[in-house]
């Protein structure tokens, strides 16, 4: 019996026991799980900011990209001596984007500026500033421009800034990318800003960043770093063949025409791997068949959609030179900056034309002109090739934005109903939308029709700017011009010369 008595009396200690300590375990248990969950989150370690003193770079490690340089000089020029633009009551250029395909160099650009200018180099990715808890990645940003402060003059470089600066949707709850944002934006702004602090960011897209980021005060100078053409190309091969034993078999132009499309980056690859090549062969140059070698090897491992074939070129040669031949068959020379088969973006090859002014009112035939010279690239691959090719996307679906507006917005048809007032298209009949619609088509036909027509006309003009073209990958006014002397313009069609458009006529 005492036994009995023992045994229940032992129970309910433990119960006791049990009932007291139970919840405090639970409650250590649970914090320890805590912690292991909060420190097995992903996030980057907080850097410690210092300048990079290192891999500075001067002007002329850069081949090529001389326009962006000229736009950078002014920067350094500014740093260098502040009191000069102070006194004209200047202001320098706070926020600089860069923005271009990869591997074309940016950070080079970035890291030159500094050099240049003696100013400290601040370097830090966007992605290092996107973090899980709010106000994490905007104290980051605080204290990259706090220490640049302190050290200015100072340059500042914000890599991959799409990372933080990606533009926000209207309804985004993601406060933490706000934050960050808005705290760089604080810091490009007035209240706290240093001029002797200047702050360059680079981008590959610059169509998907906040337009706040934008504005003027902000990234408002916007460089581009384009893929480099040919001679761009030759240039770089020289500057990262500079320390290398190089045989008398090697021409670096043949390797700059094989790597149309590549940018910097791949070509730096391409010297080295063909250096690396050399020695395990045991020679004391680099010789052509290195070159051979390094060049396959790099251009297989790159998305084949980066390079042309010969028979891509020709198309994209033939379809730009129809741009600008009947651009200046219609009087368009002026405008031209340049025409390259050089790829950028989604297009293998561009018209760059710039307007002389701004244009708010335009005329019947200037659009017409427009829509012809938008057409004439898929003109001259008929012409030449007799198919069509899918290089003429862009351009369609911008003579089908102008037909459109010409008969449904400014009352341009010829028609009297196509020609009355503009209405919504909800308010109009099912009649008079089928007749704009062919009146659209319309203009389309023949702006097409007159374009194949000038591309026969003068094939052998044509023939001219494509062959220059696939030599020399990109010309610019003057080379048309020349190349052009003897073709003249059409006469005017009542138009005034000149048709303002900044964009460029892709293939
Ligand atoms: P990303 O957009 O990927 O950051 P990036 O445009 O900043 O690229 P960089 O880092 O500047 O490219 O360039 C990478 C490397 O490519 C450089 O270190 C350099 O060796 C080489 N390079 C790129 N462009 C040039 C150039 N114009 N002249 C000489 N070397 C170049």
């Amino acid at each position: 019996m005492p036994l009995l008595i023992d045994a229940a009396g032992i129970l309910g200690e433990v119960r006791d026991v049990l009932i007291t300590w139970l919840p405090i375990l639970l409650i250590v248990a649970l914090l320890y799980f805590m912690w292991r969950a909060v420190s097995m989150m992903p996030r980057t370690k907080p850097r410690e900011v210092k300048p990079d003193s290192a891999s500075l770079v001067s002007w002329d490690e850069i081949a090529g990209l001389d326009e962006a340089k000229d736009e950078l000089r002014e920067v350094v020029d500014f740093l260098r001596e502040p009191e000069r633009f102070a006194k004209l009551g200047a202001r320098v250029p706070k926020g600089i984007l860069l923005y271009g395909p990869p591997g074309t160099g940016k950070t080079l650009l970035a890291k030159a500026v500094a050099h240049e200018s003696g100013a400290a180099f601040f370097s830090q990715s966007a992605s290092s500033f996107v973090e899980m808890f709010a106000g994490v990645g905007a104290g980051r940003i605080r204290k990259l421009f706090e220490t640049a402060r302190k050290h200015a003059p100072a340059i500042v470089f914000i890599d991959e800034l799409d990372a933080v600066g990606a533009a926000r949707s209207v309804n985004s709850l993601n406060r933490e990318q706000d934050q960050t944002l808005n705290q760089l934006l604080v810091e490009l702004d007035g209240f706290v800003a240093d001029p002797r602090v200047v702050v360059l960011a680079a981008s590959n897209r610059l169509d998907a960043l906040d337009p706040a980021l934008l504005r003027p005060g902000r990234f408002d100078r916007q460089v581009l770093v384009s893929t480099p053409d040919l001679a761009g190309r030759s240039a770089i091969l020289k500057v990262h063949t500079r320390a290398k034993p190089i045989g008398p078999d090697v021409d670096l132009e043949i390797v700059a025409r094989r790597t149309a499309g590549l940018g910097g980056a791949d070509l730096e690859n391409i010297c080295n791997e063909a250096a690396i090549r050399a020695g395990r062969t045991g020679r004391q140059v680099i010789e052509a068949e290195d070159f051979d070698w390094a060049l396959e090897r790099i251009m297989a491992g790159l998305q084949t959609s980066r390079i042309l074939t010969e028979k891509e070129k020709r198309v994209v040669a033939y379809h730009e030179a129809g741009h600008a031949l009947v651009g200046h068959l219609l009087g368009d020379t002026t405008a031209l900056q340049k025409v390259t088969i050089v790829p950028r973006g989604h297009a293998l090859g561009y018209v760059l034309n710039l307007p002389d002014e701004d244009r708010y009112i335009r005329t019947r035939e200037e659009l017409v002109d427009e829509i012809t010279m938008l057409l004439a690239g898929r003109a001259a691959e008929v012409v030449t090739f007799g198919r069509i090719s899918t290089s003429a996307a862009s351009d369609l679906e911008r003579v089908t934005a102008i037909a459109r507006a010409m008969v449904f917005e400014y009352g341009m048809g010829e028609t009297v109903s196509a020609r009355t007032m503009r209405a919504d298209n909800y308010a109009l009949s099912e009649a008079t939308k089928r007749l704009r619609d062919a009146e659209q088509a319309r203009i389309a036909d023949e702006a097409y029709a007159d374009a194949l027509a000038l591309c026969e006309e003068h094939r052998a003009a044509l023939e001219r700017l494509a062959v220059a073209l696939l030599d020399r990958e990109t010309l610019d006014r003057a080379d048309v011009k020349r190349l052009l002397a003897d073709v003249p313009q059409r006469a005017s069609s009542g138009s005034a010369v000149g048709v303002a458009r900044a964009q460029p006529y892709d293939s």
